[in-house]
């Protein structure tokens, strides 16, 4: 099917585009297309302009932010997030996430500022911001905010977004030298949206003085197997403090997932094969991960 007409607008600064929004009663922003172009086709919306960010120049962009994290701009593409080598170095996890995003042709045009304001249940970069605690700078009619991921998804493709809106800028605070990562991701074709994906951190801190290294830090997150992708606290804090990770504790972690995460059946997967995913994902991460830590890749 082919849309319904629509006027177009490319303003070439965010200002121009926050008043073009505000100016209609209709307008949808359009930045890689690759998600809003087929619900145009199938008539899922009709808006009566659409303004294009495309060209707004503030909004590119991968910089260096302070303490080892990272600035993105929202027009950065998923291919550019995957071969950028400053990711590659502080976040080596987002790289590998992004593999693992459509095909290459989508994730050539498909940007990190759509993909999060979309906000897509089984999508790799909200599951990101989550894991990484990204603070998300958001441009409206009265000027700029900040929200912290964790408060930004309400839902399966429902934001914090206001009318008028745009989604700016995207900030990974920096994580300590010593974390190690780890991504996984079950589709059933490469490709496809993910039925369940766990990503992990783990960061080591002390040393003999303090009676030996330990877990200082630990974050899990899922995606696929909930309405916003989701960070699993309550296992993240049973790690925390642990000197190594036994089948005991591998065991309890994974329990826990899958007793957290409230996956909806679909055409795809049943509910309770979604937790079996999250529980049997979860479990073969960490242990790769602590693998990783204890510096016995596998
Ligand atoms: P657009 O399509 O331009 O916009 C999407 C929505 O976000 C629209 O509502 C738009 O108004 C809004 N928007 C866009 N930018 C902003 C902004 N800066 N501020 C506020 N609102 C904004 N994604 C995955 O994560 N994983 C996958 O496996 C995957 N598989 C796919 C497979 C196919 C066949 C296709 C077509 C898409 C797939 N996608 C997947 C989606 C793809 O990654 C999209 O590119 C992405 O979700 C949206 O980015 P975009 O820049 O194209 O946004």
């Amino acid at each position: 099917m082919k849309p319904a007409a629509f006027d177009y607008q490319a303003p070439s600064t965010l200002d121009e585009a926050i008043s073009l929004l505000t100016a209609s009663d209709d307008a949808k922003v359009i930045a890689g297309g690759q998600s809003l172009m087929p619900m145009l086709n199938f008539r899922l919306l009709a808006p009566e302009l659409l303004v294009d960010i495309a060209g707004i120049e503030e909004l590119r962009g991968i910089e260096p932010g302070k303490s080892r994290g990272l600035s993105v701009g929202a027009l950065t593409r998923h291919h550019e997030m995957e071969t950028s080598e400053l990711v590659k170095e502080r976040f080596p996890v987002i790289s590998e996430a992004m593999k693992f995003v459509a095909h290459l042709a989508i994730r050539n045009r498909g940007t990190i500022g759509g993909s999060i304001s979309h906000a897509d249940p089984a999508a790799e970069l909200p599951m990101m911001a989550m894991l990484l605690d990204a603070q998300l700078t958001v441009a409206g009619p009265s000027g700029k905010r900040t929200v912290a991921a964790e408060d930004f998804f309400l839902g399966a493709l429902t934001t914090d977004l206001e009318e008028n809106e745009i989604l700016a800028r995207i900030d990974f605070p920096g994580l300590p030298k010593n974390t190690h990562f780890v991504f996984d991701e079950f589709a059933q074709r490469a490709g496809d949206f993910a039925l369940c994906a766990v990503a992990m951190t783990l960061s080591m801190g002390g040393n003999f003085l303090t009676g030996g290294k330990k877990i200082s830090e630990a974050r899990i997150a899922l995606m696929g197997v909930d309405e916003t992708p989701i960070r699993i606290k309550e296992a993240e804090a049973l790690l925390v403090g642990n000197k190594t990770i036994d089948e005991g504790l591998l065991e309890q972690v994974a329990t826990i997932v899958r007793d957290t995460v409230q996956p909806n059946a679909d055409l795809h997967a049943s509910s309770e094969y979604r937790q079996y995913l999250a529980y049997t994902m979860s479990k073969r991460s960490l242990k790769k991960l602590w693998a990783q830590a204890c510096g016995q890749d596998e």
